[in-house]
Order: structure tokens, then sequence, then C-alpha cells
């Protein structure tokens, strides 16, 4: 650690007053964190903490070990990074082992809690390092040498630097187990046992999962000294208190989900609408490539004047803006009387923040539709909140091309309606009787149609959005079965090569352990793979073609549910 607590005079300015000058984080200054942590959150435009973050990040301070049952979506990595990051001791030399570990699941979610950590504590100045398997050990070695803060690692990959002195655990003062329920479903259970049993005694203990079940119990039992126990389910709507309005939802990877969401709005029309972001980023981003797509958005976040705030407000007020875009904080207390749609660009952070939000529509017997855009992870979030809310929430499909060009045109012939019932017309007679000497009025018709169609017309981008279902719980659902139960015998996906794996329900195999020992092993990650297939004895993955001998390589060499299995490409005879 090369931080300074205080004001640093290098930096200029106090940065307890950067903080107070950046605008609305007084929520994270409640929290008393560490200067340095809050000028990055205050960077990062999160404009105050989490229901999970709000709980659990008092008691972490305070060295209370701590077990959370919270999903994806959450904010949970800033509620276990922000504590342990606030802990690092100051100015350190290379010869220590490192203060926290963060055990993951997959080589995916090492890589992206290490990012999160980095940027939380990057004015601290802390060294955080993923490690995991399939990646050159030597690399990893040398940087564990060089001096480490934080490692975030896949409990294999932890234990094989373990045995060969790489990781020490004697200075740990913090051990966090991260998506525990997805790492004993991978078979990792005796590995975190022996990772917990050799961590210094005194150390805090930090176990985050979306599910307990009773060997996770154990786990606690075991390794947890009287943790606060923190649900972010807790807070149960009364029955009925959700209002009735159209719910739904689109699994989107996130590199899609501008243009998905631009599409979704095209298909629904909002008459106005509140789109919700995280980050004053995100706000300030998704309002520029709205506008970009024709729309009329506005941004409101905390970091605006209250000048600008009202500016925005009368825009709405006179329907010069159809779309919104802000969040909570900014939204708080505003009531927008025309407002049709609520739109969760990111899955929210708390089921009640979810009942808050669209709350806002469907009220009086009026029209109301909530649309919430998850990424293929944040699926058990959704899940959380249909189970809170005791209501459905359908997953639908982002429209396709057709169903656009469908919609335009159905919204055309709306227009032309309108007009025909309500618009003086006649002034336009004497262009259509000229051209009728020439034409058949269908002819002149189809061409006014084509004319209005193509004005009011705003180019999509037309990316081709991949049709993705959630990574948990989901691939089963497409393993290559159709409706009626029978087997799928099409080719893989275009660029997929099938894979066969010689071991399938019989042994225990799910679709999470081939995801896996894949992203586990590979560089590929959670998305880049495709269709999987259980089937009693095998099972079938598909793979990027490319990656598809790397894949069989690393797969040979190590275990699925325990076992060494066969893995080669699909032969016709495989089934
Ligand atoms: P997680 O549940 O930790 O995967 O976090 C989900 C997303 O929420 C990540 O993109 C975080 O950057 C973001 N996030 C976490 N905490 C906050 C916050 N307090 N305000 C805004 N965004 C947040």
């Amino acid at each position: 650690m090369s931080s300074t607590t205080g004001p640093d005079p290098a930096k200029g300015p106090d940065p307890a007053k950067d903080v107070d000058d950046a605008g609305d984080v007084t929520g994270f200054a409640e929290l008393a964190l560490r200067p340095g942590l809050l000028r990055s959150l205050a960077a990062l435009g999160y404009e105050e903490p989490t229901p999970i973050q709000r709980e659990a990040v008092p008691p972490l301070l305070t060295g209370r070990d701590l077990l959370g049952q919270a999903a994806t979506g959450t904010g949970k990595t800033a509620a276990f990074a922000l504590p342990l990051l606030n802990r690092l001791a100051d100015a350190r030399d290379g010869d220590h082992g490192p203060q926290a570990l963060v055990l993951v699941p997959t080589r995916e979610l090492a890589i992206q809690v290490s990012e999160a950590i980095h940027r939380y504590g990057r004015d601290l100045g802390a060294r955080v390092l993923p490690v995991y398997g399939g990646a050159p050990i030597g690399r990893q070695v040398r940087a564990l040498l060089q001096g480490i803060d934080v490692v975030v690692a896949t409990p294999g990959r932890a234990l094989d630097h373990m045995g060969r002195g790489t990781l020490r655990l004697d200075d740990l003062d913090t051990v966090v187990l991260d998506e525990a329920d997805e790492m004993l479903d991978m078979g990792f259970a005796d590995d975190i046992e022996a990772i917990l049993e050799q961590a210094p005694e005194g150390r805090q203990t930090v176990l985050f999962s979306a599910t307990l079940p009773p060997r996770m119990d154990e786990i606690a039992r075991r390794h947890l000294r009287d943790p606060v126990r923190i649900q972010i389910a807790r807070a149960a709507q009364e029955p009925g208190a959700t209002p009735l309005v159209r719910q739904v939802s689109y699994i989107v990877p996130r590199a899609y989900k501008t243009a998905a969401l631009g599409r979704i709005l095209d298909v629904e029309s909002p008459r106005s609408a509140i789109v919700f972001c995280r980050t004053r980023e995100e706000v300030d981003q998704l309002a520029d490539s709205l506008n970009g797509r024709g729309y009329r958005a506005e941004s409101l976040h905390g970091g605006m004047s209250q000048e600008q705030r009202e500016r925005v407000m009368e825009k709405l007020r006179t329907a010069t803006a159809d779309l919104l875009v802000a969040t909570d904080v900014a939204a708080r207390g505003l009531d927008l009387e025309q407002l049709t749609h609520v739109v969760n660009y990111s899955v929210p952070s708390a089921p009640d923040s979810y009942v808050h939000r669209i709350g806002r529509v469907g009220r009086a017997g009026r029209e109301g539709v909530a649309i919430t855009l998850a990424e293929p992870r944040e699926h058990r979030m959704l899940k959380t909140i249909e189970r809170v809310t005791r209501q459905r929430i359908a997953v639908e499909k982002v429209p396709t091309i057709a169903d656009l060009h469908a919609r335009r045109l159905e919204l055309t012939r709306a227009a032309l309606q309108e007009s025909l019932l309500e618009d003086d017309l006649e002034r336009f007679r004497v262009v259509v009787e000229t051209l009728t000497d020439e034409f058949d009025p269908m002819e002149i018709a189809l061409a006014a149609v084509k004319l209005a169609h193509d004005a009011s017309y705003v180019p999509d981008g037309m990316d081709d959005i991949p049709d993705l279902p959630p990574t948990t719980g989901g691939r089963n659902e497409r393993a290559g079965r159709d409706g009626a139960g029978r087997r799928d015998r099409r080719p893989p996906s275009g660029g997929m090569a099938r894979l066969f794996v010689g071991a399938g329900r019989g042994a225990g195999v799910r679709p999470q352990d081939l995801v896996g020992a894949i992203t586990g092993e590979t560089r590929l990650s959670g998305r880049d793979i495709g269709a999987i297939e259980i089937a009693q004895r095998f099972s079938l993955v598909e793979v990027p073609d490319g990656a598809a001998d790397d894949v069989i390589a690393s797969l040979r060499g190590t275990t699925i549910k325990g076992r060494r299995v066969a893995v080669r490409r699909e032969r016709q005879d495989s089934r």
C-alpha cells in the first residue's frame, strides 16, 4: 500500500472537501470510508450505497464476519470490497503476503471482481491481482512475489499457488467467498475448506451467496465467527402493494443493451418514459445514444445543478422531451403525470428499489409498463424480485428487425388513419387530381404512404442482437430439445463447434459444471459458450470453433465432478 489517509498536499485540496463538492455522495460519506475511497466512488458516478452496501459495510468496517445472501446486481462486490480496501495498511514493502483474498468460482468473475476492486482502490494505490487456472502461472508468480494487497482467485489456482509458496496466507486480514453457492456447485467445497483451514485464525471472513444450501451452512458454522447475517430480499412487499403493470424483461449481453433498448422503445412507442441507470456516466452516455437514435431524451442525475434540473423538468412538462434518463437519487420525489413506461436499464440493486421505480406507472388505472434489461448473469436477481413482489416478470425476446419493420408500418398506418379522420386534407386534392391523369389512385396512395413512412424512419443500427438465455438456470432450457421434447439435430450454431464430453446426468453433471470447467481452464467466458445438452451418459457443449482444440486440451487435463473424462469433437454417432 502506498496510500495516505489524511489530506495529501501533493493531491491539492482537502480530499474530504473534494467529496463534498462531488455532490450527492453523502450516502457513502455516512459509511465512514476513507476519503480516497469516497473520491473513487464519486469519480465512478455512484450516488448512494445500494441496500446491501448500506447494511454490510458498517459491520464489516468493525471487523465482524458476515454471511450475506445476495445475487449479482445488488452491488455486493463493492459491499465487501470497500471495507477490505478501507482496512488495507498504509505503505508496506513487498515482503508481505496479501491482506485480502477473494475466492470466486470462475476466471471471468475473478477478472471482473479484480477490476472492480482496482477501480475502488485506485486512489489508495491498492495492488490487486486476479489469479485463475488456464493462464500461464509464471506471470502470476512474478506478480505475487512483487507484492500484492488483494488477490482474487479461483480456489484451485489459489491452492496451487499456496502449494508453491507463492501465495502466503499469514498476513491475511480478510477472506471473502463470493458466489459461494456456485463454487460449491462446481465442486470446490474441499478446496475452500482447505484454504480456510490455512488462513490465520483472527482473520475476518465474509461469505456472499445467492442461495444457502446445507453444505454452505456447514462451512459458515465452521469458519465464520458469529457472523452478521444479511438477506437482501428480506423486505417482503405487502401483497397488492405493487401496482398492476405489465412487467417484462429482456436478457441482453451488456454490449447490446443500448441497441436492444432502442428496439424495445421503438416497438413500445411510449408516450412518456423514465429510464433508470445505475450511475451518472451511464445516464449521460445512454441519453446521448438515445438522442442519436431520434428520441428526445434528457438526463437527470445528482451531478446537475438545480437550474439544469429545472430546465429538464420543464421540457418534460411541456412534452418537448419524451424520455427521462435518470439515477434513482435524481428521480426521487419526481411525479410525472403522463408516465406510461418505466425502464430499468440495469436490474435494480434490490427488490424494494424495483417496486419503488415501477410504482411510478399504472396509477389511477392508467396504462403502465415496466421493462427490465438484465445481463445473463443478473437472471437470479430477477427471480428474487419476482419472489419478493410475488409477481411474474415475463422474459421476452428482443424485437427482431422484422418486428421493427412491422411495428413501424403499423405506426404509419395509425398516423394515416388519424389524419384521414381528423385533418382537413382538401388543400392536397389538387395534387392527387393532377396525378390521377397518369396514375392509378392506389399507386398514388402507395407513394404517399412510402413518403410518410420514410419521413418517420430512424435507422436502427441493425446490429444483430444475440438471443441469449440467462447464464444461471437457463442453459438446460436450450439444451437442444424443441418444445415437444424431441431431440434437435441441428448442426452447431455458426462459428461454433460441438464437443462431446464423456460424462452426463448419470455422473451428476449440470450445465454450470461444464461452464465452470471451461471458463476456469481456458480464456473463454460464460458468454462465449453456446448450447449445452446433458444426456444420461454424456454431454454436448458448443464452443467457438477457433477455441475448440484449446478447450479439448484443457478439459482433458482437468476433472469434471471429480473425475477425468473423455473430451473430443462430436462425431455423428455421439448421440
Ligand atoms: P455487483 O452486484 O457487485 O455485480 O454490482 C452490480 C453493478 O452495480 C456493477 O456494475 C457496479 O458497478 C454497480 N454498482 C455497485 N454499487 C453501486 C452504487 N452504489 N451505485 C451505482 N452503481 C453501483
